[in-house]
């Protein structure tokens, strides 16, 4: 099998170059479901969506007022009250010269009408309403297809299916969708001192949390998990899973053994059964990571430390499994925030460290490090709301200095 040659260079790999790379070896799926749309949360979109209808497809009140004709006010004079219109009840008739008609938000502008008065704008006595202050023609009117027109194109292929997109679709009034087929991914992890929660420690071993933990995010990305569990530091059992995957799965994800050490037998399995690019990227946390191919089985390698697993997840599997998944990514919005407090930091990797910005009493955003910024500490992870991208060839950063950071809070993880 073929090496992919990514680590030959000197140096380490820049993140984006890294990241480019990877995305350039990988394809969508191209299998595609039609489901039903209460299901379809969280599924990516296989299709461009156009309106079948316009939205709304009928003119009515954003008030509930008085419909009458403009034209006709003349301050003093009261208009003849004529009928009402309901959300779900339309007036029948026609508002003539003089008249006007009660009317609810989201019922149908009667015939003849072309504005409303907010009833709080109006007096009423004896059927007849006398509107106060001055009325522009068309206030207070939705139009047919304001919000969306008929053949208009309302979401791109590759829209991931939210609650929001999903009330769109559902006030278009479909009932089936077509979306791609959701990845499967295996995930394992591997380390003889991994123990499962509730399992007693023996001396020297640590629980497992990146596999739950990247579990999480998968499911949260509408992925289906087939969970392999921990798996020892043996090259044998190691080969087994990899080709299980290889069979099972649209990629596979595994924690620990990228480093070099002696139980790191990730590489050397890779090597025998697939395509394996090791990579030592220019980043931190997360320097040790690996991407390749098991056969048609996307391969991601997340170092066994807590905070560069989560790290390098974020910044490499996430966009590789949307592309896997045929999802469109906007970029990430990237921030401005003042440091509050210096930040220690060599040239030669970027940095992303873990951070908790807040608006300031003057507007401005204002950032402080979530505890230690020792890639062993994970706990200070869950406390972040931010991750820093602090550049690469970046120094110290003094109190008060700018820094571009993302927000991490209600994503994924
Ligand atoms: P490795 O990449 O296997 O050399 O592991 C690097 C560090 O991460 C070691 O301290 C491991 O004990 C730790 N580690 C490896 N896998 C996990 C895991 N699944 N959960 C938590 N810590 C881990
Ligand atoms: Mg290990």
């Amino acid at each position: 099998m073929a090496i992919i040659d990514c680590c030959s260079q000197p140096g380490l790999r820049p993140y984006l170059d890294a990241k480019n790379d990877m995305l350039s070896r990988l394809e969508a799926i191209a299998a595609t479901d039609i489901i039903p749309l209460e299901q379809a949360l969280n599924h990516i979109l296989a299709e461009a969506v156009s309106s079948p209808i316009d939205v709304p497809s009928f003119a009515n009140s954003a008030m509930d007022g008085y419909a009458l004709r403009a034209e006709d006010l003349v301050e003093g004079q009261g208009l003849q009250l004529v009928g009402t219109s309901l959300a779900g009840h339309p007036f029948g008739g026609r508002v003539g010269p003089g008249e006007c008609v009660r009317i609810m938000t989201g019922a149908a502008l009667p015939l003849g009408a072309d504005s409303v008065v907010m009833q709080e704008n109006c007096r009423s006595e004896h059927n007849v309403v006398y509107p106060c202050g001055p009325v522009k023609t068309g206030q207070h009117v939705r139009l047919p297809a304001e919000d969306l027109a008929q053949g208009e194109v309302v979401f791109d292929a590759g829209t991931r299916i939210n609650a929001r997109v999903l009330s769109v679709l559902a006030s278009l009034g479909l009932e089936q969708i077509c979306v791609r087929r959701p990845l499967t991914l295996a995930l394992l992890s591997t380390g003889d001192e991994l123990k499962n929660p509730g399992e007693l420690l023996a001396p020297g071993d640590i629980y497992d949390s990146n596999r739950i933990g990247v579990r999480a995010m998968l499911e949260r990305l509408g992925i289906r998990v087939l969970d392999y569990g921990i798996l020892a530091d043996d090259p044998e059992l190691i080969r087994e899973h990899f080709l299980k995957a290889a069979r099972e799965a649209d990629a596979l994800i595994t924690s620990g053994g990228v480093s070099v050490g002696d139980a790191d037998y990730t590489k050397q399995v890779l090597e025998e059964v697939g395509r394996i690019g090791f990579w030592k990227l220019a980043i931190k946390p997360g320097k040790p990571f690996a991407f390749g191919h098991i056969g048609n089985c996307a391969f991601f390698g997340l170092p066994g430390n807590p905070v560069s697993a989560a790290v390098t997840f974020h910044l490499l599997v996430r966009p590789a499994l949307a592309r896997l998944a045929g999802e469109r990514l906007a970029p990430t919005p990237l921030l401005q925030a003042r440091a509050l407090m210096p930040f220690r930091k060599s040239p030669g990797r970027m940095d992303f460290q873990r951070g908790i910005v807040s608006t300031q009493p003057d507007g401005s955003l204002g950032v402080v490090a979530a505890g230690s910024q020792s890639s062993a500490v994970y706990s200070a992870m869950a406390e972040a709301n931010c991750l820093l991208h602090l550049e690469q060839d970046r120094g110290n950063v003094a109190e008060g200095e700018l820094v571009t950071l993302e927000l991490i809070d209600g994503l994924y993880w």
